[in-house]
């Protein structure tokens, strides 16, 4: 039986994995974090949910649409309604989809068959022709026929060179593949907020880039905010103290989001949230003397269906080779 470790388990890593699995590979995802899912992530503030990453998601294509109706089926996916709403810059003639419970349950559900490994941070990865081992922080080794890695290209920049896995030249294709920053303030409050259904501000410049209403949005029982500043800010405040940064982002929302309503904030740093250079297809196939492939949002559409395309199409790809 073919066998396959990935590196990542958000959307572009679950994707490939159940691909794979799907045609009788052996599949193991390896993640650095305690769940999964990446930047499809939800936080609980006391009974309230938030979405801190990605906000909503379109499908464009057959494949990805043909996907999501499964997952509307079964209870996982559901539309935000937005199709009347005026946003200077975005259209919305495409309908939005959001996880019922937050983003990260969408990969909770498409873990569920998967042999996820969590808290498995992959630190080294070696091989030959007969196939790859990848170390972790926690000294586990694993072994495997072919190599996924879908983490954001400069992480996979950093593991590649450490392994001295790449030449120049491909060194080269990742150093191209460039993400904004994002801070991300996670608001509970005490009532209703004042933004208007429904549920989203959209700032195209200031501090603030947008804000959600996790209630309006749909998949929180009581109010919850998610502020993401803008990407000049958040280059700007990067390695500040991220409590003194939420506040002022909280202060220049006042007008929606009354002081005496907050009852917590929490504040969370993206170093990578969208990609803002990207490598036009959706994989590159690396020249090492086992199979690796690395893919994710830097290659091809750059979002939660670009991520999807992409580990779909790495996995087409090694069942045809
Ligand atoms: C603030 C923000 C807002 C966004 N808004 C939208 C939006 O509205 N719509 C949209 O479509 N997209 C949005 N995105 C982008 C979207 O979230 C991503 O395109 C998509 O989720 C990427 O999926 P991925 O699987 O490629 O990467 P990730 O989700 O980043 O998954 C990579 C995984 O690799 C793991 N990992 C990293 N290093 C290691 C290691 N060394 N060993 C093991 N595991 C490791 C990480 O823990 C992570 O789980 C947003 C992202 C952010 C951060």
């Amino acid at each position: 039986m073919p066998s396959c470790i990935i590196i990542g388990a958000g959307m572009t890593g679950l994707t490939a994995a159940r691909t794979l699995q799907q045609n009788g590979w052996n599949v193991t995802v390896l993640d650095k974090g305690r769940g999964v899912g990446g930047r499809m992530a939800t936080r609980r503030l006391a009974n309230a949910r938030a979405d801190h990453g990605a906000q909503y998601f379109t499908a464009r294509t057959t494949e990805f649409q043909q996907f999501i109706s499964v997952l509307t089926e079964v209870g996982v996916v559901q539309e935000w309604a937005l199709q009347d709403t005026e946003l200077s810059d975005i259209s919305f003639h495409h309908p939005r989809f959001v996880g019922v419970e937050g983003m990260s349950s969408i990969a909770k559900y498409m873990a569920q068959p998967l042999n996820v490994q969590t808290g498995q941070r992959a630190i080294h990865i070696s091989g030959d022709e007969n196939g790859c081992i990848v170390l972790t922080e926690s000294g586990q080794a694993y072994e495997a026929d072919t190599l996924i890695i879908t983490i954001p290209a400069p992480q996979a920049l950093v593991l590649l060179n450490d392994s001295y896995l790449l030449s120049a030249a491909e060194s080269s294709v990742f150093e191209s593949i460039e993400y904004a920053p994002c801070i991300a303030v996670m608001v509970l409050l005490n009532g209703n907020s004042l933004i208007p259904t429904p549920g989203i501000l959209k700032f195209g410049q200031g501090p603030v880039a947008w804000v959600a209403d996790n209630f309006q949005k749909g998949i929180s029982e009581t109010t919850s905010i998610t502020v993401h500043a803008s990407a000049a800010f958040s280059k700007q405040h990067l390695e500040e103290d991220l409590t003194a940064t939420g506040e002022l982002l909280l202060d220049s929302l006042s007008e929606w989001i009354p002081k005496a309503q907050i009852e917590s904030f929490q504040v969370h740093r993206w170093r990578y949230s969208l990609a803002e250079k990207s490598y036009p297809q959706p994989y590159y196939v690396c020249n090492t003397p086992f199979s690796l492939l690395m893919g994710g949002d830097g290659f091809g559409q750059g979002n939660v269906e670009g991520a999807f395309q992409s580990g779909r199409q790495m996995a087409n790809f090694l069942l045809k080779f």
